[in-house]
């Protein structure tokens, strides 16, 4: 085909602006975008123009499909818990999720364990989100680490979308936030992509709770990511599903070897008659699996946790190290990493497990467990001092409560999750299980600023969620999804006040959103 591309194509980098009624909002630009993928811990913008030739949209009008006080972008735990606090709060809210479902991780991810503040201390949404489970019959309390719940994925998306319809939210599932809407550095809504075409929404506030900083990224808001170090990331996890297991024959072995699954609060309940099991154990198997060529050399212990209802579980041991949650490419990667891995464990737990000889693959999750990618640098950046000191800030939206050591690591990126040394006759006999089912790590109280939530050099845009402002290691402490509902739920109630006063958001009266945070049932000691 006589097609010469080279002559087709121009470099630019910049995109014209796009006029929308008589004002005149700009898509961020390419110079802005490629700013924030640095920041983003990408490639330089040298080894960018290499690689790439770039190519003009053509500048188009697009319809205005809403017009709101406040857009969430991402239906997880934190824009799901942003638009209702929103909304909740007397704002017009319109929520876009690229997915047919919300709940985010918990749900697409399959990731069915509300983990990370202390179940005597819930509050606000977090409280009714258990609330509203337990009347699905879909939550148990458990008794392990930082007293979480275990959740069935299907009740809490019924749930969540429940509460969308019941504070009229205006919801857009399978539609992707495609881009900021600027005027100059203000955000004014964004442009969204799905089966209807490209539209845009405008908005007095934005909250970009896509768990990545998508908007706050391509809105040239500063971002990075990973461990301060070497920028690397915790590894991700394809979740999936198992059925058919033979339960009270696993029981046995699990009692029966300890040596295999240390017996331990954290790592060691399968209890049936509660119906949820949490194993992070098989440490001998992997061994034995790695002489005889059964498993990728990443893995090393087989992680069990979810509820057991119609003999199933869900496992969460797959492991991708070196992968951006930000690039397609990279989720592509891990994707097929994670498949190679679901076979050959469902191999190794049939041939190696009692109780699991007969295993079916269920599901999997239809989206990649990413543990950690992009995150704003905010006005402020949460430091891991800050849970040990329990510091307070004249802005602060809500003070929790989780169990923890600050400055543990959970999921390294640097690999060996959950390896032991293999045991030998010579080895010294497994530790005995502890005296009560609940591990004593010690209780902080921690105090959550506005600050954190907003990304500077860009006004009227929140980021709750994972992607919040927090170095790495303090990540561990907002990363769990009632964290995430908590500053979602913070965020959604600042940028409905702020609508409401029609302050730019770094400016809101503080004070009135406390107080419609502590309406909402929000602790702020
Ligand atoms: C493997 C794994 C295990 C975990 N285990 C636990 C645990 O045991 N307990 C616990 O409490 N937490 C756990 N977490 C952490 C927790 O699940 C996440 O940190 C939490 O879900 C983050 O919430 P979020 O709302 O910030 O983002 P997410 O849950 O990632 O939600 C983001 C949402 O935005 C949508 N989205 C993204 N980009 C766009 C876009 N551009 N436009 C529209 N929609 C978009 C996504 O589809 C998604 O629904 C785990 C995480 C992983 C990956």
């Amino acid at each position: 085909m006589a097609f010469h591309r080279r002559g087709f194509i121009k470099a630019v980098y910049a995109v014209p602006a796009v006029a929308l009624g008589t004002k005149k909002l700009a898509a961020s630009n390419g110079t802005q975008q490629s700013q924030s993928a640095r920041a983003g811990g990408t490639q330089p913008a040298s080894e960018e123009r290499a690689r790439g030739e770039r190519i003009i949209e053509p500048a188009r009008a697009f319809p205005v499909a809403e017009k709101v006080d406040v857009l969430v972008a991402g239906g997880g735990p934190s824009g799901v818990s942003a638009a209702v606090a929103a909304a909740r709060a007397g704002a017009s809210v319109a929520l876009i999720e690229r997915n047919g479902c919300l709940g985010g991780n918990g749900t697409a991810g399959l990731m069915g364990y509300f983990g990370g503040t202390d179940n005597d201390h819930v509050q606000g949404l977090v409280k009714e989100i258990h609330e509203r489970l337990r009347t699905e019959n879909g939550m148990r309390r458990v008794q392990v680490e930082n007293n979480g719940i275990f959740f069935d994925v299907e009740a809490m998306k019924y749930v969540v979308l429940q509460m969308m319809e019941e504070n009229g939210v205006k919801l857009r599932l399978y539609t992707l936030a495609a881009r900021p809407i600027m005027e100059g550095h203000v955000v004014k809504g964004a442009f969204i992509e799905s089966k209807s075409g490209r539209q845009a929404i405008l908005a007095k506030m934005v909250v970009d709770a896509t768990g990545d900083a998508d908007l706050a990224a391509a809105s040239g808001a500063p971002c990075e990511k990973g461990r301060e170090s070497d920028r690397k990331t915790r590894p991700m996890a394809l979740l999936f599903r198992i059925g058919n297991i033979d339960y009270p024959k696993l029981a046995k072995y699990v009692a029966e070897n300890p040596d295999d699954v240390a017996p331990n609060a954290r790592s060691g309940m399968l209890d049936l008659k509660n119906q949820v099991i949490r194993i992070f154990g098989f440490q001998q198997t992997c061994i034995k699996a790695h002489k005889n060529g059964d498993l990728d050399p990443d893995l090393h212990y087989i992680r069990f946790e979810g509820m057991t209802r119609a003999s199933t579980a869900i496992l969460n041991t797959t492991r991708m190290y070196d992968v951006d949650g930000f690039k397609a490419e990279d989720l592509t990667k891990a994707t097929v990493i994670g498949y190679k891995q679901m076979r050959q464990l469902l191999n190794v737990m049939r041939k190696y497990i009692p109780g699991l000889e007969n295993i079916e693959l269920i599901e999997v999750a239809q989206n990649m467990g990413v543990r950690e990618s992009r995150r704003i640098v905010g006005e402020y950046v949460y430091q891991i001092e800050d849970v040990s000191r329990s510091t307070r800030f004249p802005d602060t939206l809500c003070t929790t409560y989780r169990q923890g050591t600050p400055g543990d690591e959970q999921h390294s990126p640097d690999g060996g999750e959950g390896k032991r040394r293999e045991r030998g006759p010579e080895s010294p006999p497994p530790p005995p299980p502890p005296p009560t089912p609940r591990i004593r790590t010690p209780l902080n109280r921690y105090h959550i600023p506005h600050r954190c939530l907003l990304p500077q050099k860009v006004e009227n845009l929140l980021v709750p969620g994972r992607a919040m402002s927090a170095s790495h290691l303090a990540g561990v402490w907002f990363r769990g999804m009632p964290n995430c509902v908590m500053t979602g739920q913070i965020a959604g109630v600042s940028a409905a006040v702020a609508a409401r006063l029609g302050a730019v958001a770094r400016k809101v009266d503080i004070a009135q959103v406390q107080n419609t945070l502590r309406k909402q049932g929000i602790r702020i000691e």
